[in-house]
């Protein structure tokens, strides 16, 4: 029997000896150990999704995803019928070999976006007011101070902060994302990718407010993020933090797209590596709740319909909610710390 061929877990904040293994087949994995990257447990569970296998760590409730090597339409379609399926279809069922080679380019559609010129209408209308309003519930303000906006494509918040804060910078993972919102919006952008970049090598500002709209989830390393990211504010700024809980509604709306969430943080994981990094917790939020298919086609709900009856059956410590969950935790950079 053909082995299907799966990467491991991927990073490591403890360990120097956990290390990245491309070519681990799914024989190996059942005989080697499972060893969690973050809490150095042995204990997993395997979800598989259609392009997906999410790997829940029984210990911590961190998971982890890994992109499979084959899509089960690919595999049982002869070719002569897949030429024919249209490319908008055929992305959600095929793999997107442009993006797998590079990650980045999932996000090129920023530059796009951009030379909308605003939000209006778009799906990013009314994300700064909604960023005012929970910052101010925390006592915050925005007006006057130096803001960094990371992964904040296509840059309409960092747009709609000129004339409010002093200086506003925001960051993509796509160059071609970066030098677009440049070209159309005129904002201050850097190329920024989480897993390549240290965060106070391409910022060398200090900030008294940065936004973290749902990128941490691409964060191989939080810690050495949170380290580098300490190096770019100061004594009493604070850090916004949006993003993805583990729910097996999460690691089902997203089995059709190529790239999503590396890892879906559990709360407790952020709260702890943030406030060993020097960073105390002092408002956490709910950003709301939706359905897993909320906004998806129906022949995607019924896609998910094998996965869903497979995982549900099994014991796992996963959240089994069919729905994806948004969490904001404010820090406020601890004074002690250096
Ligand atoms: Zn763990």
């Amino acid at each position: 029997m053909k082995t299907e061929h799966r990467t491991r877990c991927v990073m490591d904040t403890t360990d120097p000896e956990i290390k990245f293994d491309e070519n681990v087949t799914s024989k190996d994995y059942l005989n080697k150990s499972f060893k969690c990257p973050i809490c150095r447990g042995h204990s997993e569970t395997t979800i598989n999704t259609y392009k997906h296998y999410w790997i829940s760590c029984n210990d911590c409730g961190n998971v982890f995803r890994q992109r499979k090597t084959k899509y089960f339409i690919p595999r049982i379609l002869p070719n002569f019928i897949s030429n024919r399926i249209p490319t908008r279809i055929k992305r959600h069922f095929f793999p997107m070999k442009e993006v797998i080679e590079d990650e980045s380019k999932f996000y090129d559609y920023y530059s796009d976006a951009s030379s909308r010129g605003n939000a209006k209408g778009t799906k990013w209308e009314g994300q700064l007011n909604g960023i005012k309003e929970r910052l101010g519930r925390c006592g915050v303000d925005l007006r006057g101070k130096k803001i960094l906006d990371i992964s904040g494509g296509p840059g309409f918040v960092v747009k709609e902060l000129e004339g409010v804060a002093k200086r506003a910078v925001v960051t993509e993972f796509s160059q071609i994302s970066v030098d677009g919102m440049k070209k159309n919006l005129g904002v201050e952008a850097v190329k920024f990718d989480y897993n390549k970049d240290k965060l106070h090598e391409v910022i060398k500002d200090k900030f008294d407010i940065v936004l973290i709209n749902y990128s941490i989830n691409f964060c191989l390393d939080l810690k050495a993020f949170v380290s580098s990211l300490r190096k770019v504010v100061h004594d009493g700024s604070v850090v916004m933090v949006s993003f993805v809980p583990p729910t097996l509604g999460c690691c089902l709306r997203w089995q059709h797209d190529e790239y999503t969430y590396n890892i879906l943080y559990h709360p407790e994981t952020v709260a702890r590596v943030f406030a060993e990094g020097g960073f105390d917790l002092s408002c956490r939020d709910s950003d709301g709740s939706y359905y897993y298919m909320a906004n998806r086609r129906f022949n995607f709900f019924l896609f998910t319909i094998p996965y869903r009856i497979v995982a549900r059956r099994r014991h796992m410590n996963i959240n089994r909610e069919l729905i994806q969950k948004n969490m904001v935790y404010i820090f406020k950079v601890n004074e002690k710390s250096k």
